[in-house]
């Protein structure tokens, strides 16, 4: 019997509608939204990796722009998916949701032991946190029609790395929320 995770990655107000928006996320809003309702009645624990970068300073904006800064509206998860207080937040500074956070003793603390991934970007923090999942040895399930990026190539790709190499179960919500259901 596994103990799943789900880990909804940077679907914050400057990722979906603000400065780095991406339309391509906003159609994988009501496959999450279902995921995360659906895990929270059934004991499933909903953990959401926030980009939180401090203005002016970290490393990643020579890429990207200042996005997501901590305190700023930006940096607020979407209201159509808003945390309660029963959920889990991680903030991070980097593309994966394991590097210099919490997340990976809070996973221990909760035995999760397999990790569903959902969010943006399939290519970029996805990704990486798939990486960081499978180096410390969380089984992987990517939902498929729950992660997006900015185009279908970095899309497909992305799926196809993490499946090949971090040897992740790629599922569709309807089979994901099928097998939380039981
Ligand atoms: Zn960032």
């Amino acid at each position: 019997m596994h103990k799943y995770g789900l880990l909804v990655i940077d679907m914050l107000k400057d990722f979906v509608y603000g400065s780095l928006k991406c339309e391509r996320a906003q159609r994988i809003i009501p496959n999450i939204k279902e995921l995360i309702l659906t895990a929270r009645n059934s004991d499933i624990p909903v953990i959401y990796a926030n980009d939180s970068h401090i203005a002016g300073v970290d490393h990643e904006f020579r890429l990207w722009g200042q996005h997501a800064v901590r305190g700023s509206e930006g940096a607020l998860v979407i209201d159509d998916l808003k945390p309660t207080d029963k959920d889990f937040i991680v903030s991070k500074r980097r593309y994966s949701a394991f590097f210099e956070t919490g997340l990976d003793p809070l996973l221990r603390e909760l035995g999760v032991d397999t990790l569903m991934l959902t969010g943006i970007h399939t290519h970029l923090c996805v990704l990486h946190t798939a990486a960081d999942a499978f180096f410390r040895c969380y089984n992987l399930i990517v939902v498929r029609d729950a992660v997006e990026a900015f185009t279908d190539e970095y899309h497909v790709w992305g799926l196809n790395f993490m499946e090949k190499f971090y040897g992740a179960k790629l599922m569709t919500a309807a089979e994901v929320l099928k097998l939380i259901k039981g």
